[in-house]
């Protein structure tokens, strides 16, 4: 049976005396209104969170120009901005993160038969449905981290095939495609200085993917956009994680790769004519949850950081574990030695009216204390009071490729 998406009809499928408060399928929009949207009580995906009314305001605000001729002040103006905050020479602005990564190896790649090397749990080894073979003509080098965290310098000279290593019938690693944060870990800036120096002198150019690259920087502990982007050949920024954008992400670098990244968009249909609407909702939703500057100035992605660890700390204050350290908006639980399957936290979730995609707890701006409240009943239920876990066996949840 396919999965039922969370909507009204789900409070039919649930078992009895469940919260059904949660999320709606909207039938009227719900700018700036988390608790309509159900956002405030999705702990799946930071990308669940819903656009503000100050976006709406700036979507009006917008040139309606056409952005396939580049004529669209709204979408250049942003374009101009972020790169020049990255220190970058150009940008790129297209319409998801997935698009933006394919575009950026494309572009570095220029459809050689060349190796990817990215972690082996990265976003475009697994969630961008085969996109380099098809797209780039690349194939994957997945690599697990030897430090179970993040990849660093030393993997990457233990897993990188060099010309001056390899026979010629060996595919060469082109490209290192990074993930920053990696599943809520920051990637230290002198990991990845050291990992750009070695990839230089080697050939090999480095992608970083900025999917949550604001959760990096905000946590204090990653450097500043600028000082990121200058390891990178292209980087990444998504606005519809917990930004809270409706759409859209951006590719930095050179001017000359991001022509390229130009034209690889148009090929694919990633062109689009009035994208000031787009693009002045992205604008304004960096603004209002990060700043105008290369650092965090505004403290909303932080405040998420703190939940999360009063989250890790509720779960560990309980004798749970947890399977990665909690450095920005994430807490990952530990559900094995817990002794309890994924389904059964989801299913809690769902009876205490929060949704959750076992094993990673994600927090983001609009997550409401009602919410963190329900969230700690179900960690009483499933850890202190276990005669109280429910498991159904119905599939009320997407629980796969929530990223
Ligand atoms: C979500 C995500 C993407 C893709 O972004 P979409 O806008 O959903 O296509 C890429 N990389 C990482 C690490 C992500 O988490």
């Amino acid at each position: 049976m396919a999965p039922t998406l969370p909507g009204r009809a789900w409070g039919t499928k649930l078992p009895p005396g469940s919260v059904t408060r949660a999320p709606a399928i909207l039938d009227r929009a719900s700018w700036g209104d988390p608790m309509h949207t159900g956002s405030a009580f999705d702990f799946r995906t930071d990308a669940i969170s819903t656009p503000s009314v100050g976006q709406l305001a700036a979507i009006s605000r917008a040139t309606l120009n056409d952005d396939v001729f580049g004529e669209d002040q709204t979408t250049t103006l942003f374009e101009r901005r972020l790169a020049d905050v990255c220190g970058q020479q150009a940008g790129a602005f297209v319409i998801s993160g997935t698009m933006a990564n394919q575009l950026a190896l494309g572009a570095l790649c220029q459809y050689a038969p060349y190796a990817v090397l990215a972690d082996a749990s990265a976003h475009v080894v697994n969630f961008e449905a085969g996109g380099l073979a098809h797209l780039s003509g690349a194939t994957v080098q997945p690599v697990h981290p030897s430090n179970g965290i993040h990849l660093t310098v030393e993997d990457v000279k233990r897993h990188a095939r060099v010309a001056s290593d390899v026979p010629f019938e060996v595919c060469l690693t082109k490209i290192i495609s990074l993930e920053n944060t990696a599943h809520g870990n920051v990637i230290p800036l002198q990991d990845l200085r050291a990992i750009k120096d070695w990839a230089g002198k080697h050939g090999i150019m480095v992608h970083i993917d900025g999917a949550r690259i604001w959760e990096a920087v905000a946590s204090g502990a990653a450097g500043t956009l600028a000082e990121i982007a200058s390891c990178a050949d292209t980087m990444t920024l998504s606005f519809a994680k917990g930004i809270g954008a409706p759409i859209g992400a951006m590719v930095v670098g050179t001017a000359e790769v991001i022509r390229r990244v130009k034209r690889l968009r148009q090929s694919i249909g990633g062109g689009v004519r009035k994208a000031g609407l787009l693009a002045a909702a992205a604008h304004e939703a960096v603004l209002e949850n990060f700043g105008p500057g290369d650092v965090d100035s505004r403290g909303i992605l932080r405040a998420s950081h703190f939940m999360a660890e009063a989250v890790a700390t509720m779960w560990t204050t309980r004798g749970g574990k947890l399977t990665r350290p909690t450095e920005t908006n994430m807490a990952w639980l530990d559900l094995t030695s817990a002794r309890i399957s994924p389904k059964a936290l989801n299913d809690n979730g769902l009876l205490k009216g929060v949704l959750i995609a076992a094993p990673r707890i994600v927090l983001h701006h609009q997550i409401c204390p009602e919410a963190l409240a329900s969230l700690e009943q179900v960690f009483d239920n499933v850890l202190v009071d276990k005669d109280n876990v429910v498991e159904t066996s119905h599939h009320s949840l997407p629980s796969k490729g929530c990223v």
